[in-house]
């Protein structure tokens, strides 16, 4: 009887627990959907951001060249760059919504624009996936070949050239054409934004109970204009092209779309369409992430002045090329080995096996790269403020001041940070091959993908590590 009791009484705490979490859901949904769809939806975020920028853009060429008191480089890379990848896992892609160079863009396709349509070959998925590869490739090899970080003028001239395609495309084409397939930047927060708690989606309910036939969330309606980013709202089931900019919020009649929070798993778990391009795109993410580590620290610095008179290492843009494609091939090489072994257990093609694992490293991918840039911050916080102060002629010198966190309190935040990124990923594998059991799979053909998510684990542990060279 007493058991009996104890039974109901968890049973009652169960349901508590649920109905809390569906009403603080349903909160948090209500006001981000009104946020979304006001008027001043994005440009309270819009207008300070594009201010910051032209101060970056001042300082970077026309502040001091020491990239420690340089409020551009300091900025760019001690703050702005390590807390865009927070925002990866809280808000997704709302960089995008807030962007400088797109709201510069934008006011000018308003104007000035000829409205052409995106060229097809951009559409079609495989070039698009492979564009979007190399554009991330780009980003990461660029910035290590002109030292970017160490030079506040060449950190100015990146964001210069991002501006410029941004503006570019808007001039010629019609909606985001370079936001969508070709920008570095946001290739980069795409992937990872599939990782994201935050959802924008449409209530199908809604949609086919209005017999919506105008798609008004992609058309467009009496001068508000659909969705800039190609997207269509109404079906739309991945974060990877979504900025929240909320254009959909106010061309929809019916409501029918609303921000909702979810498992930062969801995505990738219930994403089970075979999409092999894209799933690569994940997999190659892996890769960049642990070349970013490799080139910080003290032993690729040392390998390199050893053999800096070798035709390799002697030429920045081809270590860094060399380094960069290799460490994505070995990404690559290793997933298709686990693979490899999962179809022969499974008998099931191993196409399909690298489609549907493909994104379920990616929470381990994003977590190794917020404690990696979180490290650098944590580091290098004490040059914030003489670089604020640079701006407006004041001198303080910055190693007097100390940093955010003691070193052994950092090392417990980093490991703890990237063991949540190998539990999400665990999380997937066993959730996908549940899936698989009921069709017969055996248990054990999990795992070749755990082996593998300890092994990555243990590879950003080592080559993530905090100590590692400062970044400016
Ligand atoms: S895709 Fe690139 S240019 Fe477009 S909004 Fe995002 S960061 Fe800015
Ligand atoms: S405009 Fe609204 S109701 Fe119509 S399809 Fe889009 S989301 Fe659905
Ligand atoms: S679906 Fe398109 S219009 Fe709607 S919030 Fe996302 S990017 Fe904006």
């Amino acid at each position: 009887m007493t058991e009996l009791l104890q039974i109901q009484e968890r049973k009652a705490t169960h349901e508590d627990e649920r109905r809390w979490h569906e009403r603080a859901t349903a909160a948090f949904s209500h006001q981000g959907t009104r946020l979304l769809q006001s008027r001043w939806w994005p440009g309270i975020i819009q207008v300070p951001t594009l201010l910051v920028f032209l101060v970056i853009f001042y300082a970077a060429f026309f502040g001091p060249a020491d990239p420690r008191r340089n409020f551009a480089t300091v900025l760019s890379w001690i703050v702005w760059w390590p807390l865009l990848a927070v925002t990866y896992f809280v808000f997704g892609r709302i960089w995008c919504a807030a962007c400088p160079m797109i709201t510069i863009g934008d006011f000018l396709q308003k104007h000035f624009s000829l409205r052409w349509k995106a060229p097809n070959f951009l559409k079609k998925r495989y070039l698009g996936a492979v564009v979007l590869l190399l554009a991330i490739l780009y980003q990461a090899w660029v910035e290590e070949v002109t030292g970017a970080s160490y030079s506040p003028m060449v950190t100015g001239l990146i964001l210069l050239s991002f501006t410029a395609g941004a503006v570019m495309s808007d001039l010629l084409f019609e909606r985001h054409v370079w936001c969508r397939y070709l920008c570095p930047l946001g290739a980069w927060i795409g992937v990872f934004s599939m990782s994201s708690i935050m959802e924008v989606r449409a209530d199908k309910r809604v949609c086919e109970s209005a017999k919506c036939k105008g798609i008004y969330c992609y058309s467009g309606r009496d001068g508000q204009r659909g969705c800039a980013w190609i997207n269509t709202p109404r079906t739309m089931t991945s974060n990877r092209y979504c900025s929240i900019c909320g254009d959909c919020f106010k061309a929809c009649p019916h409501g029918s779309l609303s921000l909702r929070l979810r498992p930062p798993t969801k995505e990738v778990e219930f994403s089970r369409k075979e999409n092999f391009e894209d799933a690569m795109s994940g997999v190659a993410a892996i890769g960049v992430v642990a070349f970013q580590g490799l080139v910080m620290l003290d032993f690729w610095h040392f390998v390199r002045s050893e053999w800096k008179d070798t035709a390799l290492f002697g030429s920045s843009p081809l270590v860094y090329g060399t380094a960069i494609v290799g460490m994505v091939l070995a990404s690559m090489g290793l997933f298709f080995l686990a693979a490899l072994v999962h179809s022969r257990i499974t008998g099931e093609p191993i196409r399909q096996n690298l489609s549907l694992f493909g994104f379920t490293f990616l929470p381990l991918v994003l977590m190794s790269h917020i404690s990696h840039n979180l490290g650098m911050m944590t580091h290098q916080t004490h040059l914030i403020l003489p670089a604020v102060a640079g701006l407006v002629g004041y001198q303080i010198e910055p190693d007097h001041l100390s940093t955010l966190l003691s070193p052994g309190a950092w090392h417990i935040l980093h490991a703890s940070i990237i063991l949540v990124g190998t539990a999400m990923t665990l999380w997937l594998i066993a959730r996908i091959c549940r899936v698989k059991r009921e069709g017969g799979c055996p248990r054990y053909a999990s795992l070749p993908y755990v082996g593998l998510a300890v092994a990555y684990t243990i590879a950003f542990f080592l080559i993530l590590h905090p100590d590692m060279l400062l970044r400016v």
